[in-house]
């Protein structure tokens, strides 16, 4: 097969080298994931068992056909049966698990749309149309799986095979990336996503490799190819050369090395030559993260996605998590970062984290009824949610970090609601951080224009750079057609951004950068230089960032900054961008 080279959306950074493993469209709801070697043949019994389950439900459905019943429901029956005793449905997928070490699930969904793939080439209408009764068949055994999904355990880590595939996907969801995180593949490529989707932020977290917004990558790649991603460029060789495939060996191992180098300065605090220190912060999403915050040499968490612990729930027994789960979730995050602050957002659902998939059909997602919005429509939910973050402050520093305000109402109910959750532990005895500072994110321009209304009101500010620039230039952060036009160096963010910080100053009201700007190594230096003390960010990209402030004289930069400042074109603003590089 001949090589050849896609450009797609670059979104975290290194090179991943393995092969392509095809995900099937995130549409259709199946969990995916590997089964450890150990447990490949109860896998396979588990498949078995279902299709004879079905084998038996359709027997049974037979032996109950009215006698007036039309004779093609029972020939219907019976092509279904015939179908599931098909070798290429019975025992290809079997195949599928003990080779790729797919869950049942994943390999039959495979199997079954390798195989609609062929009949979409068949010219004859008539047979053409049996690949919906293949369809069928599979969803009558997807149903059985189901019922029993978490009746094998899943792999618990880190495998040999998994470390060397990556997921091609159309999209692959939120859920979908929170099963992967424990799979531990090397790398991910998408169709569609943009620079801050949620997909694109948990690979930014696990420090993997990703390229999104390909257009048609899972329709070009196949499975098996062998892929290299280089995520710093955004671009995915298919089948390289022997040659090809050395040079990004060796690219990588050097990667690796620098890595490595950088890990040394886990316990140098991050000053700049001039004498500022800069706090580096982590954004984790689950409380685990906080090992690989504690390892980067994070000052703590500035931003615990906690909408997370509520996707992805199959086989838990509510379908939100408890007071006292998400209690344990939080309490664990406090006690990993050993003392340091954890600032938790309260649930940011919606956009493009649903809660559930009923979601997609809002017609705007994004302006609809999301994060605190959502929240205050389900006081219930909120409620339970403030009770369990309170509870884990009394384990160490808590703050709390609203999400997606932009009117006074808003902030006014949410601290009522924060003070009825106080009174109410209160009058239970239970403990808690009665001085908790509770913040708003800043990423609605709404917000940022009438930060004066914030101010007086809460303890801190956190600017979600991802949102405000969507909504600041109408882009949406996820859609890969117009993530050209997606830019944080456009001149109304630079505005936005210096004015935030110089009000928040004359307030006296902390803030910090939590969205993707604090970690994008060619902004430390605008930051830092526009007065940001506090950058919130990926794990795996706090060591360079704490490099580049090691190596800044922040006196330098104010002149440079005054002509970014001062510019409205978009190329002088790169190249005064440049000089400020320059400057050191
Ligand atoms: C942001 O919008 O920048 C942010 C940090 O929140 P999220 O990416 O989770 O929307
Ligand atoms: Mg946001």
């Amino acid at each position: 097969m001949a090589s050849f080279t896609l450009q797609g959306i670059p979104v975290s950074r290194g090179i991943a080298i393995g092969r392509a493993h095809l995900l099937r469209p995130a549409a259709l709801d199946v969990q995916h994931y590997l089964v450890a070697q150990e447990q490949v043949e109860a896998e396979v019994l588990r498949l078995q068992d279902a299709i004879a389950q079905v084998h038996r439900e359709l027997q049974a459905i037979w032996a109950d056909l009215p006698q007036d019943a039309p004779t093609e429901l029972g020939a219907f029956l019976d092509v279904h049966a015939l179908i599931l005793s098909d070798p290429m449905v019975s025992e290809a997928p079997l195949d599928i698990i003990r080779t790729r070490h797919y869950n049942a699930e994943w390999a039959l969904v495979s199997q079954v749309d390798e195989l609609s793939a062929q009949f979409d080439e068949i010219e004859d209408d008539y047979l053409r149309e049996r690949k919906a009764d293949i369809q069928q068949v599979a969803e009558r055994v997807l149903k059985v799986l189901t019922g029993s999904a978490n009746a094998v355990p899943r792999s618990d880590g880190i495998d040999e095979r998994s470390a060397n595939m990556i997921v091609v996907a159309r999209d692959i969801s939120p859920a979908d990336m929170m099963q992967f995180r424990d799979d531990a593949f090397s790398g991910f490529v998408t169709d569609e996503g943009g620079q801050n989707s949620h997909t694109a932020i948990v690979s930014r977290s696990l420090g993997i490799p990703a390229v999104v917004g390909m257009g048609n990558a899972s329709r070009l790649i196949e499975q098996d190819d062998w892929l290299i991603i280089d995520s710093d460029a955004g671009v995915v060789i298919v089948a390289p050369t022997t040659q090809v495939l050395e040079q990004y060996r060796e690219r990588q191992s050097q990667l690796l090395r620098q890595k490595k180098k950088l890990s040394k300065l886990k316990k140098t605090p991050a000053i700049t030559q001039d004498g500022v220190e800069i706090t580096l912060l982590a954004n984790i999403e689950l409380p685990e993260d906080t090992a690989h915050a504690m390892d980067a040499g994070a000052s703590g968490v500035g931003l615990f996605r906690s909408e997370f612990l509520f996707m992805e729930r199959s086989g838990h027994e509510h379908k939100l998590p408890t007071e006292d789960e998400q209690f344990a979730a939080y309490k664990a995050a406090v006690t990993g970062m050993k003392g340091r602050p954890v600032t938790i957002r309260t649930l940011d659902v919606g956009a493009d984290k649903p809660l559930d998939a009923s979601e997609h059909q809002i017609l705007n997602p994004a302006l609809g009824l999301r994060a605190i919005r959502y929240c205050l429509s389900e006081p219930q939910l909120f409620m339970t949610q403030l009770r369990a973050i309170l509870r884990a402050s009394a384990f160490g520093p808590v703050k709390m970090l609203i999400p997606m305000l932009a009117h006074s109402m808003e902030i006014e109910q949410s601290l009522t609601l924060i003070a009825q959750a106080k009174a109410e532990l209160s009058a239970e005895g239970i403990a808690f951080d009665a001085a908790i500072p509770v913040g708003a994110m800043i990423e609605i321009p709404a917000a940022a224009l009438a930060l004066p209304m914030f101010v007086k009101k809460l303890d801190f500010l956190s600017i979600g750079t991802n949102d405000l620039i969507q909504y600041t230039l109408a882009i949406d952060r996820a859609d890969h057609e117009v993530a050209h036009l997606y830019d944080d160096l456009h001149p109304a963010i630079l505005q936005l951004m210096q004015m935030i910080v110089s009000t928040a100053d004359k307030a006296e009201i902390p803030v910090s950068i939590c969205g993707g700007m604090a970690g994008d190594i060619r902004l430390t230096r605008l930051l830092i230089a526009m007065g940001y003390r506090e950058l919130s960010m990926p794990a795996a990209l706090l060591p360079e960032i704490k490099q580049a402030v090691l190596n800044t004289t922040l006196e330098n930069l104010q002149a440079p900054l005054k002509k970014i400042l001062r510019s409205f074109d978009p190329l002088q603003i790169r190249e005064h961008l440049a000089a400020m590089e320059q400057a050191g």
